[in-house]
């Protein structure tokens, strides 16, 4: 037999990852590393902070990895739409769904489908330029805007929505969102969490950079607790002593008079969203520190953004567990020659490393099961790509990805890159010959 043929679904760090790590392991494997969008990279181009562009330096190792012989891009493929599961799995002898989690988990309270009501990865995905987010246009009318969870990613929002044009010009955000942001009239943003301080799932480094925005002053309207409780584990409390810190800084400094107050707002459940067509009031119950009671509370707010995790989109065919959002599987195995990797298999939760470890798992297990049993013969992608000719779909390979780039750090004007946000120009710039720069 030839080398194993293997295809991956998502081109994103758990996908690159493991296209990586089987290459060690299997040298003389075919992979072909399928993604829906015309670019690879998925949440390291599409979820991580404009304004984090070290984090966004592991992209240096994945470009290393497709610019191997045997592994390809195929972008520009949504595998259940442009081709079929059943398909992939007849062409290879083994297929890994790394799709990620892409769809925004839902409230499920009253108002919820309101204008002016955004999930955290349509809102990342419009400022980070995804062709389906891109043309959000949200309402940031103002004054008020909620931020709905106590992550990562709720921190992310504030302070994009908190940076001058200034602080934001050496990310990557697309213009369009820059000059939105600038004509926005908000002059007060809560960030709402559910649970206490201690319990916030936010990072120490994250919530830091908060107090350090120019036109932004955080304020804490409750007492933050001295610890966490004793009897958790040491690096859980180390975690939560820091950011408690912080928060106690944030509400000891003075009164600045920066026109963008960032309210904290510990112990506040969402119980419905109200308005007139479109969102005006965000209600809350809210147990109060000082005796445990429990009031509502209405907040005018005229945006709310839900940063309250993902759930990953079911791939017809594809055995799926509708209640946790993730593809059904064991160990990370699906079924006969599938498995699964990183969000879409864990959920969403941890950092861009933790799925390297995922990945090497998920090489292991391939390689043992490749290695355990006769492989028949099968034809690979060559096969697909004729499909997807036959259908007339333009595949974007690791080529046309670089020509994209190439275009968009031309187009970036002392910003990282200008990124192309509608499919049809991305697709444009990956057919155009490679302009001499
Ligand atoms: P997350 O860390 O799981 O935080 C989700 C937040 O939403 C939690 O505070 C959670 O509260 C709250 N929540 C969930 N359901 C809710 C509901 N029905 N009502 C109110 N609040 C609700 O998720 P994330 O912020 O989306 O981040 C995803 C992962 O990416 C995390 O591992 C994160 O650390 C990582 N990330 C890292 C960075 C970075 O390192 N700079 C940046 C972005 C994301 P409970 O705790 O009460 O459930």
């Amino acid at each position: 037999m030839t080398g194993p043929r293997i295809a991956i679904v998502g081109a994103g760090p758990a996908g690159c990852y493991t296209a990586d790590q089987l290459t060690r392991r299997l040298p003389d494997a075919r992979i072909d590393v399928y993604d829906r969008l015309p670019t690879p990279y998925g949440l390291v181009r599409g979820g991580v902070a404009p304004d984090h562009q070290g984090t966004k330096a592991i992209v240096r190792q994945f470009e290393r990895t497709f610019a191997r012989e045997n592994v390809r891009f195929r972008g520009n493929v949504e595998v259940g739409r442009d081709v079929a599961y059943a398909d992939l799995k007849a062409a290879y002898h083994a297929v890994v769904i790394a799709s990620g989690a892409l769809e925004d988990r839902r409230l499920d309270i009253p108002g919820e489908d309101l204008a002016g009501v955004y999930g955290s990865g349509r809102f990342v995905g419009w400022y980070n330029g995804i062709p389906d987010c891109s043309g959000l246009a949200p309402r940031l009318d103002g004054p008020a805007a909620a931020i709905i969870g106590n992550g990562n990613v709720a921190l992310d929002i504030a302070r994009i929505l908190g940076k001058t044009p200034a602080e934001l010009s050496a990310s990557d955000i697309c213009t369009h969102a820059v000059a939105q942001l600038a004509q926005a009239g908000l002059t007060d943003i809560y960030l709402i969490g559910r649970r206490g301080p201690c319990e916030a799932a936010f990072s120490a480094a994250e919530l830091a950079e908060l107090g350090r925005l120019e036109r932004v002053a955080p304020c804490v309207d409750a007492p933050i607790p001295v610890e966490p409780p004793v009897d958790w584990d040491e690096a859980r409390r180390k975690a939560a002593l820091k950011n408690l810190e912080i928060l106690r800084n944030f509400a000891a400094a003075e009164q600045s008079g920066k026109p963008l107050r960032l309210h904290f707002l510990f112990q506040a459940t969402p119980v419905a969203i109200e308005g007139q067509g479109a969102v005006a009031t965000l209600k809350l119950s809210r147990r109060l520190p000082t005796d445990g009671q429990v009031t509502e509370h209405a907040l005018p707010v005229s945006t709310v953004i839900t940063a309250i995790g993902y759930r990953a989109s079911p791939i017809p065919g594809v055995p799926f567990d509708t209640g946790r959002g993730i593809v059904k599987h064991e160990e990370g195995r699906v079924e006969s020659g599938v498995w699964t990797t990183g969000w879409c298999k864990r959920g969403p939760q941890g950092v861009i490393p933790a799925n390297r470890s995922d990945a090497l798992a998920t090489a292991d297990a391939i390689a043992a099961s490749l290695a355990a049993t006769a492989q028949p013969d099968k034809p690979g992608g060559g096969v697909i790509d004729t499909r997807l000719r036959d259908r007339g779909i333009q595949v974007v390979d690791f080529a046309g990805w670089r020509r994209i780039d190439a275009h968009e750090v031309a187009a970036g004007q002392g910003k990282p890159r200008e990124k192309l946000v509608a499919t049809a120009t991305l697709l444009a710039a990956a057919r155009q010959p490679e302009t001499a720069r």
